[in-house]
């Protein structure tokens, strides 16, 4: 049942009713040392002498606690004498465990947080963390990176507000490429380097997908100087919701009569029509729509949401005609109250060709934005968790497509 082959047999099987554990002996056969060769020079070994007894955590049996243990021999090389621990067949990552036990405990690891796999195995949260970190850092290790050629950038707030981490994708395989601390310039060639760790190449990279922020764009033009920039759709979209925000609560105090129609309002404007509920719908439907500037903000937003549905041939002329529109009717509203608007059509402006970009391949970056809400999934599942590398290292187990170990398919 442990799968021990010919190099290792069981001494004992002894159940201790104190503990509720069994306690299954091994020891190596002679058929070990006949097989055993110098890592080395490939020389024959022989038994040097015994360490003391180490035992290991495996899965239960009849729901009691199952400890392998076993007094391990030590190999020394019969030409240049190195004397080194002979790792057993049995032994996972951690060292404390067997791998039958880790699969178990990675695979849960999926489905809950740390601390209910903690409690589930009687095994302390930091033992089965340091568990998952020697898996990720293995199987990371072994990440392939040599096709990645379409790159999505993203920064996650690990805490409102607080550290930042930029999180870099391939938006082709879908999958977290390396996570790394803070959102400025110099986040670019250390992405550039774990390509290259990795087998791929910044020169491979075709593609890269960004926000419009000022240090993202001086990264991708100082390493990536060979990839075409998109500006990514969701980040224009995001910043023109934020705009008929804006332009809400100027209107909102211009004088008492719009701030009594724009009451209450708020969330009707943040979302498409289509996603509003009833009620949400009649109270949109009870506002004079031709009477409100914030209507007005809303409609371009539409507008340019529709512009991304549009073929490519379309693209170009109907973004510069929105932005033509835009400035004309900032220019004849009162008090400034569609300059936030305006500065979206000035962003789109300035950054044509990058937006343009997105109707070439039709990159965006949802997979980034559904790492988020993974992340929002793994601070509950990391819940206590400590420190920047426990959190990347959950990032890469839920998001990496790692090859780990686990009992049932993915
Ligand atoms: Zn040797």
């Amino acid at each position: 049942m442990l799968a021990l082959g010919d190099q290792w047999a069981v001494v004992s099987c002894r159940y201790e009713p104190q503990q509720q554990t069994f306690f299954i002996l091994i020891k190596e056969t002679p058929a070990l040392w006949q097989n055993l060769r110098c890592p080395g020079d490939e020389s024959p070994m022989f038994c040097y002498d015994h360490v003391g007894r180490t035992s290991w955590k495996h899965l239960n049996i009849f729901n009691q606690s199952c400890v392998l243990q076993c007094d391990l021999p030590r190999a020394k090389c019969r030409l240049c004498g190195r004397v080194s621990r002979v790792k057993p067949p049995w032994e996972g990552r951690a060292k404390h465990f067997t791998t039958a036990f880790e699969a178990f405990a990675l695979t849960l690891m999926r489905e809950m947080p740390v601390r209910k796999v903690s409690q589930l195995t009687q095994v302390s949260d930091g033992r089965i963390w340091r568990m998952l970190l020697a898996h990720v850092e293995h199987a990371y290790s072994q990440l392939d990176m040599s096709n990645v050629s379409l790159v999505g950038a993203d920064e996650l707030n690990r805490r409102k507000g607080h550290h930042y981490l930029t999180l870099f994708c391939d938006l082709d395989q879908k999958r977290l490429l390396f996570a790394t601390p803070g959102k400025d310039a110099t986040v670019w060639p250390r992405f550039a380097q774990v390509l290259q760790q990795h087998g791929g190449h910044p020169r491979k990279v075709s593609h890269i997908s960004i926000d419009m922020s000022p240090a993202y764009k001086k990264g991708v033009l100082d390493d990536f100087s060979h990839a075409t920039l998109i500006f990514d759709k969701f980040h224009l979209i995001a910043h023109a919701g934020d705009a008929v925000d804006r332009v809400r609560r100027i209107e909102a105090a211009l004088d008492s009569s719009r701030r009594s129609l724009l009451k209450d309002t708020r969330w009707l404007w943040l979302k498409n029509p289509s996603n509003l509920s009833d009620p949400q719908l009649q109270r949109l439907n009870r506002i004079d729509l031709q009477a409100l500037w914030t209507a007005k903000a809303y409609q371009m937003k539409l507008a340019l949401q529709h512009l991304y549905t549009l073929p490519a041939h379309r693209a170009k002329r109907r973004l510069l005609s929105w932005c033509k529109w835009v400035k004309q009717a900032s220019l004849k509203a009162p008090r400034n109250v569609l300059k936030p608007m305006l500065r979206v059509a000035l962003l789109i402006e300035a950054h044509l060709n990058g937006i343009l970009a997105h109707w070439q391949h039709r990159l965006t970056n949802a997979f980034l934005e559904a790492l988020s809400s993974i992340f929002s999934a793994t601070k509950r599942k990391a819940r206590g968790y400590r420190s920047i590398k426990y959190l990347t290292a959950m990032l890469y187990f839920s998001a990496s497509k790692l090859n780990l170990p686990h009992l049932v398919p993915l």
